[in-house]
């Protein structure tokens, strides 16, 4: 059929084809030989493709020329480049490949994202791996934009309709979030209102140790919450108890939990295969961990549930003491929080207390107390139950309730 057409169109079909594909037509067809075999034609190549002329005419092998040139020469800036386009094949500096729409590349995760696509969906593309600087195991997987366009295009038929798609997938991720939020709130005041713990500090340490229960909490959004945020608030307080006591560091255990989060949070990040191992390294560690604190956590939850909606912080050096060391009277604790609280909230406090620290005997302290206090009720003011008891009532001295409870 190509031996009919007249030379100029031969030509002028060769004009839109590289370098490979020529040279291939060349050894099938007679007429194309003919006409590649013209050093006019490549010497014509060589100016139009590259700019490239010389007065020479008969001195330079012209096909040669240009196949040096294609072979080295960037084809738009007609700069010496040493790369190739990995998807057209075609030989363009890295300059000029970015300035080009034609050559434009997305990531796997961008692909998938922007144009609502599915792993499945890129299969069938031509794709480039490129080195992850930030993770040398998972190469960075780049497609041609316009390939991924297309196949998104092909799936959704509209620019309208994937529009569309993907606002109400960003809609349903606002939801999820808000949900997560909501749940990570509700927890957050709890603990903080019920047991004067704030979920912030805990947060780094809490999903290792609750083995991610935490996290199996927030993010189930289904209709079936099987984890109750009793079984978090629990973990919290055991988490929380560790942390903040300094007092295990004193110990052999010393930073015994520290260092096994950390070996938790750097193998839990390799294969899955370590986690049968981990597991069981967890569970081995926090049993002798609870062990070792079990006690102490008792009187933790004694104080909290005994102390109920009186104001107190578990770092105050009465409570910390008792809880850590088993020191003190749980219920004189309490009666010295009860009115702690009252003087701090009624009377001139920092007075009162520089009274005692000028005096610096038990017994005047006690007459400060009772002065000012039997001084506040005659004004007509309104006292807690244990101290009008003690100082109105008049049960002279002792603390109420003596014989505390071992609660070991
Ligand atoms: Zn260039």
């Amino acid at each position: 059929m190509f031996n009919k057409l007249p030379i100029e169109l031969i030509e002028n079909i060769c004009n839109f084809l590289e370098l490979d594909s020529l040279q291939k037509l060349k050894k099938v067809s007679k007429i194309f030989s003919s006409t590649l075999s013209n050093q006019i034609y490549w010497k014509l190549r060589c100016t139009t493709d590259y700019c490239f002329d010389s007065p020479l005419i008969l001195e330079v092998n012209w096909e040669k020329k240009y196949e040096s040139l294609y072979n080295s020469i960037c084809k738009f800036c007609y700069k010496k480049t040493k790369c190739v386009n990995y998807f057209y094949n075609d030989r363009i500096c890295k300059k000029c490949e970015k300035g080009k729409s034609k050559y434009l590349t997305i990531c796997k995760t961008d692909a998938m994202k922007k144009y609502c696509l599915t792993q499945k969906d890129l299969v069938s593309l031509k794709r480039l791996e490129v080195t992850n600087r930030h993770n040398l195991r998972y190469p960075i997987k780049l497609y041609l934009k316009t390939d991924v366009i297309k196949i998104s295009y092909e799936r959704y038929f509209s620019e309208e309709n994937l529009k569309n798609i993907k606002y109400t997938r960003l809609m349903r991720k606002h939801n999820k979030i808000i949900r997560y939020i909501f749940k990570h709130n509700i927890l957050d005041t709890i603990l903080f209102n019920y047991h004067s713990i704030k979920l912030e500090y805990l947060l780094p340490c809490i999903n290792i140790y609750t083995k991610g229960l935490y996290i199996k909490y927030i993010l189930n959004i289904g209709n079936v919450q099987k984890i109750h945020i009793s079984e978090i608030i629990q973990k919290c307080l055991e988490l929380d108890f560790i942390l903040k006591y300094p007092y295990f560091n004193r110990h052999e255990l010393g930073r015994e939990f520290e260092y096994f989060a950390e070996f938790i949070l750097l193998t839990e990040k390799d294969e899955d295969l370590l986690y049968s191992t981990v597991g069981v390294y967890l569970t081995a560690k926090l049993d002798a961990l609870k062990i070792n604190i079990k006690q102490k956590l008792n009187r933790k939850y004694k104080i909290i549930e005994y102390f109920g909606k009186i104001k107190y912080s578990l770092s105050d050096s009465e409570i910390y003491s008792y809880i850590s060391d088993n020191i003190g009277n749980i219920h004189q604790i309490k009666f010295n929080t009860i009115m702690e609280n009252f003087l701090i909230d009624n009377l001139d406090y920092p007075d009162i207390l520089f009274r005692i620290m000028v005096t610096g005997s038990a017994e005047k302290r006690e007459e400060i107390y009772k002065d000012e206090i039997t001084k506040f009720y005659s004004e007509g003011g309104t006292l807690p139950e244990v101290l009008y008891d003690k100082y109105i009532k008049g049960a002279v001295g002792a603390a109420p309730e003596t014989n505390a409870a071992c609660l070991d």
